[in-house]
C-alpha cells in the first residue's frame, strides 16, 4: 500500500497530536492537524518530562537539546508541614516549557510536510466508514481514520457525550513562570492542604511553579494570592520558594474541572491519544511521556492497518485498546490510588510521613508511575 495516498486527520495539536503527526508523516502519510489555538502559547503543566521519551524523540529526528532544557536528576518531596526528603530520580528527566516545546514540534511537523488547520472542531460524525469533521467556521473535512488528541477536556468530549465530562471534578490548577533562585537539577513536589505543587526549572533559567488544588480548599479565598499565602505558605518549603521568586507572567494561568476519571481509548471509532485517552494524576509527572508514547503506538498500528497486517477497523481498535492498557494501565491505577489517598487528609498525612521515613517507598511509587525508555 502506498502510504502517500492515505490521509490521516488529527484533532488537537498538543504534545500527543504533534508527535503522532510527525511519526505518521515519517511513514509517508498525508497528515492534517486541526488545532484551535496558535503557537506558541503557555499551557498549565508542570513541564517536567521523564527521560523515557528521549530514544523515541531521537528516532523521530527531534533533538530537544536545541531548546536548552534543564536536566533534572533529583526530587525534593515534602509533607504539608514541610518535612522533606531528597532522592535521586530512578531515570530522571528534563524541564522545558510547553510554550517552547509545542512550538518546536509544530515547526518540525510543518517542515516535514504536515498540514495545519487553525480552527476549532465542533462536530465529528461517523457514517459509512467515513468521519465528517465540521469546524466552527463550517469547514468540512472527510477522513477514513481519525485520531483524537484534544487534551484533558474539550468541547468535543461534550459532543461525544463522554462519561467523564458529565461529572463535576473538584480539581483546579494554577501555573506561572518565576525568576529566582532554584537548583537547576531539582524537581520539588511540595504538598499542602488540599493539593500539591511542582517546582522545577525550564529553559532560560525560569522557574515553573504549577499546583493542583482541591476546589473546596480554594473556594473561601477566590483570589490566588490570598489562597497561596493562607494555604500553600503553611508548607515552609513553598513559602520560601514563593517569597524568593518574582512572577514572570502578567498573572498565573488557571484551569478547572480537571478529571482523572477513566476514559475509553476508542470512542465513536476515534483513536484517542494523550490526555484524551486518560489523564494521569500530575503528581506522577508522567502525562507528557505517556502522551508522546501513545502517539507512537497509534502511528505504528495505523501503518500496520494500511499495510494489511491489521485487516479491519474493529481489529485496529481492539489492538490499540489492548496496547494502550498494556503500556499504561498500571501507571494509571497507581496514579488513581494516589490521588484518592491524597484527597483524604488523615491517610494522606500518614502516607507522606511514611514516604519521608522510607524513601525506597517513594522510589517504588515513581517507578510504578513511570515507564522504561521507549523502545523503537
Ligand atoms: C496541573 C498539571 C500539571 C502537570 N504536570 C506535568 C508534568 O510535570 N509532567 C508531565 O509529564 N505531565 C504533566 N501534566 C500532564 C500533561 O500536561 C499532559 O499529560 C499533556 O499535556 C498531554 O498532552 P496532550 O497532547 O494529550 O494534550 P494537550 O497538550 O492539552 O493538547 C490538546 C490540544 O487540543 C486542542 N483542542 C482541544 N479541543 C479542540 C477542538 N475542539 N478543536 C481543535 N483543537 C482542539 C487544544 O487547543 C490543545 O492544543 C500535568 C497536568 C496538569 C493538569
Amino acid at each position: 500500500m502506498n502510504m502517500k495516498s492515505k490521509s490521516i486527520t488529527i484533532v488537537g495539536g498538543g504534545l500527543a497530536g504533534l508527535t503522532a503527526a510527525i511519526h505518521l508523516r515519517k511513514f509517508g502519510f498525508l497528515v492534517i492537524v486541526i488545532e484551535k489555538n496558535n503557537y506558541p502559547s503557555h499551557k498549565v503543566c508542570g513541564e517536567y518530562i521523564s527521560n523515557e521519551v528521549i530514544p523515541y524523540l531521537q528516532y523521530l529526528g527531534l533533538n530537544l537539546n536545541e531548546l536548552n532544557p534543564q536536566n533534572i536528576s533529583k526530587l525534593d518531596f515534602s509533607t504539608p508541614k514541610g518535612t522533606s526528603i531528597k532522592i535521586t530520580l530512578p531515570l530522571g528527566g528534563f524541564g522545558i516549557s510547553r510554550f517552547t516545546l509545542d512550538e518546536f514540534l509544530y515547526k518540525k511537523a510543518i517542515e516535514n510536510g504536515c498540514q495545519f488547520i487553525h480552527q476549532k472542531v465542533e462536530e465529528i460524525a461517523f457514517e459509512n466508514e467515513i468521519f465528517t469533521i465540521t469546524t466552527a467556521e463550517n469547514l468540512i473535512i472527510k477522513t477514513e481514520l481519525l485520531i483524537g488528541a484534544f487534551g484533558k477536556r474539550s468541547n468535543v468530549d461534550h459532543r461525544l457525550n463522554r462519561n467523564f465530562i458529565l461529572k463535576p471534578s473538584p480539581w483546579l490548577a494554577v501555573k506561572a513562570h518565576y525568576i529566582g533562585n532554584f537548583p537547576n537539577d531539582l524537581v520539588g513536589l511540595h504538598n499542602f492542604k488540599g493539593g500539591y505543587c511542582g517546582v522545577s526549572k525550564v529553559e532560560g533559567n525560569k522557574i515553573n511553579i504549577c499546583y493542583l488544588a482541591d476546589y473546596a480548599t480554594f473556594k473561601p479565598y477566590k483570589n490566588i494570592d490570598d489562597y497561596q499565602k493562607a494555604i500553600l505558605f503553611q508548607n515552609p518549603k513553598l513559602k520560601e520558594i514563593f517569597q524568593n521568586s518574582t512572577l514572570h507572567f502578567n498573572k498565573p494561568l488557571t484551569i478547572s474541572q480537571i478529571s482523572f476519571d477513566k476514559k475509553n481509548t476508542v470512542e465513536n471509532h476515534i483513536l484517542m491519544i494523550g490526555d484524551t485517552a486518560g489523564l494521569i494524576h500530575p503528581l506522577c509527572g508522567n502525562g507528557m511521556a505517556m502522551a508522546i508514547h501513545s502517539a507512537k503506538i497509534v502511528a505504528e498500528l495505523i501503518r500496520k492497518f494500511y499495510n494489511n497486517e491489521i485487516k479491519t477497523r474493529e481489529e485496529l481498535e481492539h489492538i490499540y485498546d489492548r496496547q494502550w492498557k498494556v503500556n499504561f494501565q498500571k501507571r494509571f491505577t497507581t496514579g488513581r490510588i494516589l490521588s484518592k489517598l491524597l484527597q483524604k487528609p488523615k491517610i494522606s498525612e500518614i502516607l507522606m510521613r511514611l514516604l519521608v521515613i522510607f524513601p525506597s517507598l517513594l522510589r517504588m511509587i515513581i517507578k510504578k508511575t513511570h515507564g522504561k525508555p521507549i523502545v523503537i
